[in-house]
């Protein structure tokens, strides 16, 4: 069996599992965490579980570079000059990269190729920019005209950071980008369905040069080396992307030393398409809004209400399309949806449907498994449902659309509206003056009116609700990782 032929993948894939600690790649007592091809059920590598004496080791070692180590003393144009140097590295890496993520984790290799692995080098660059533009601000005192005032932006020390399998370089390039622009030490703890791009980040990072500790990478199960970072005394802040329940655990973890959380988490995002809409730009965009990554996108659009009037119309261009889509392996330059993560996602979407039919909905199309190798779910619409069932409230993180009419705007907002959580809203209308209002209206934290662009490393990305705290990306996303000190000197 060849399982790539990416010269350089192929040797990366063999090389022995291991951890960076320290600018070193140490190996671990730890066991190994074989990793899947999803769309083979082959095995492809090995990675470690690790334990907590290598967390602690990781711990120490972030620890040691932010308080007395070379990185807690970089300057900032030092860190701007480095990010810029590993954002060249992750594009002369491209190929390699967009391999091992499409192997790892089942999305077209294309998407990859052209989309996360030069997203994730712009990310670098754009929070390299911010490296040199943190500042504070002098102020007036209030009693005194004698003292002056000024406010410090300091990194907040050492993060911790706990990635999801979705889009995975991304998801790491989201965290790291911006705490290492801040000056703080991190500790990457990357999902362990796909560690491989992350440690393969690792050793870039090693090349552009960042001193010993800056990063750490920890490769393992979330329930013991994950846990084990967010309970962590020694660890100032936690950045967590994945489920809302896992989210939760976070928070109570954290508890101990109080140190400071942000979450990205789920979403059941709502889209709303009115009868002015531009329906041949609204229907391909309504289907790839949830069957992109097969549906494994926290934003994806997975609630859909359609105007009455144009319903049928909208439906049958979205079955049309989703009979149409091309699902197959990722190295095939046709395949448009790749396989889902693994087993347990297809079970648990494929439970999903079964449930949505015991509940007393249709499926319009899809609703089964297209091929008997591999984690391959058909692209699926689910309609004749209602507000009240489990498909409808919850996510699925699976190639799932729930497809409902609704008859005017109010109850269109509300129904939108009605749900544990505010990730993203999405609609679809010429009428300005209800764009707006719709924008205003939707309890989410991400609009889009008539389509939008991949995420944007300069514009904040986060939930309402129960869909996270704090903002990624932008200023918001470099704030993350900063606190503000109030200095007054007595003149
Ligand atoms: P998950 O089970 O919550 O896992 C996310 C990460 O947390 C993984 O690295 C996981 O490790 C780790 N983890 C699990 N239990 C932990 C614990 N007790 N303590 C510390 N870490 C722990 O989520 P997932 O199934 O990987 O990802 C899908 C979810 O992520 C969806 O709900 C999706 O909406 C959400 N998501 C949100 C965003 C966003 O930006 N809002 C983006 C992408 C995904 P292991 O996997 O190694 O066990
Ligand atoms: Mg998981």
């Amino acid at each position: 069996m060849t399982v790539t032929n990416n010269e350089a993948a192929l040797e990366f894939l063999q090389r022995k599992p291991s951890l960076l600690i320290n600018n070193q790649w140490v190996s671990s007592k730890g066991g190994t965490i074989a990793v899947i091809n999803p769309a083979t059920e082959e095995k492809i590598s090995e990675i470690v579980d690790a334990t907590d004496e290598d967390v602690e080791l990781a711990v120490a070692a972030a620890r040691e570079a932010f308080d007395t180590g070379e990185w807690g003393r970089t300057p900032a144009g030092e860190r701007e000059r480095l990010l810029h140097r590993l954002a060249d590295l992750i594009d002369e890496n491209r190929a390699e990269l967009a391999e091992l993520e499409y192997l790892d984790n089942g999305k077209p290799r294309k998407f990859f190729f052209n989309g996360d692995v030069p997203g994730a080098a712009r990310n670098f660059r754009y929070f390299a920019g911010w490296a040199t533009k943190i500042y504070g601000m002098t102020a007036e005192s209030s009693y005194s005209p004698d003292h002056h005032v000024y406010t410090r932006k300091e990194p907040v020390g050492v993060a911790g950071m706990i990635t999801p399998w979705n889009v995975p370089i991304a998801m790491a390039a989201w965290k790291l980008a911006p705490a290492l622009a801040a000056g703080c030490a991190c500790i990457l703890k990357p999902a362990e369905e796909t560690s491989l791009s992350a440690l393969r980040l690792g050793e870039l990072i090693v090349e552009a040069g960042f001193p010993p500790g800056a990063v750490n990478i920890i490769t393992g199960e979330g329930a013991s080396s994950g846990a084990a970072i967010t309970a962590h005394e020694s660890v100032d802040k936690i950045a967590f992307t994945g489920s809302t329940r896992v989210g939760k655990l976070i928070v109570q973890a954290a508890t101990g030393n109080l140190k400071k959380v942000s979450l990205e988490l789920g979403g059941k995002s709502p889209t709303l398409v009115f009868p002015d809409a531009n329906l041949k730009k609204a229907i391909p965009a309504c289907a790839m809004s949830i069957f992109m990554n097969s549906g494994q996108i926290c934003a994806a659009g997975s609630r859909l209400y359609v105007h009455e009037k144009v319903f049928d119309e909208v439906i049958s261009g979205i079955v049309e399309f989703a009979a149409k889509l091309k699902v197959g392996a990722g190295d095939d330059p046709d395949s448009v949806m790749g396989p889902l993560v693994n087993k347990t996602q297809l079970n648990t979407v494929s439970g999903y449907v079964d449930l949505g039919r015991e509940e007393g909905a249709e499926v319009a199309v899809g609703g089964n498994r297209p091929f008997d190798r591999g984690y391959f779910y058909s692209p699926t619409v689910i309609v004749d449902a209602n507000d009240k069932m489990r498909v409808t409230r919850e996510e699925i993180f699976g190639p799932v659309l729930v497809a409902q009419p609704f008859a005017d705007t109010d109850e269109a907002i509300a129904r939108a509206n009605d749900s544990d959580y505010g990730l993203f809203a999405r609609a679809w209308t010429q009428d300005v003056s209800l764009a707006h209002t719709l924008a205003a209206r939707f309890r989410a934290g991400n609009v889009h009116i008539n389509g939008g662009t991949p995420p944007d490393p300069n514009i904040p990305f986060g939930g309402y609700k129960q869909s996270g705290w704090g903002r990624e990306l932008g200023r918001e996303g470099l704030d993350l990782y900063l606190q503000t000190k109030s200095v007054l000197v007595s003149l």
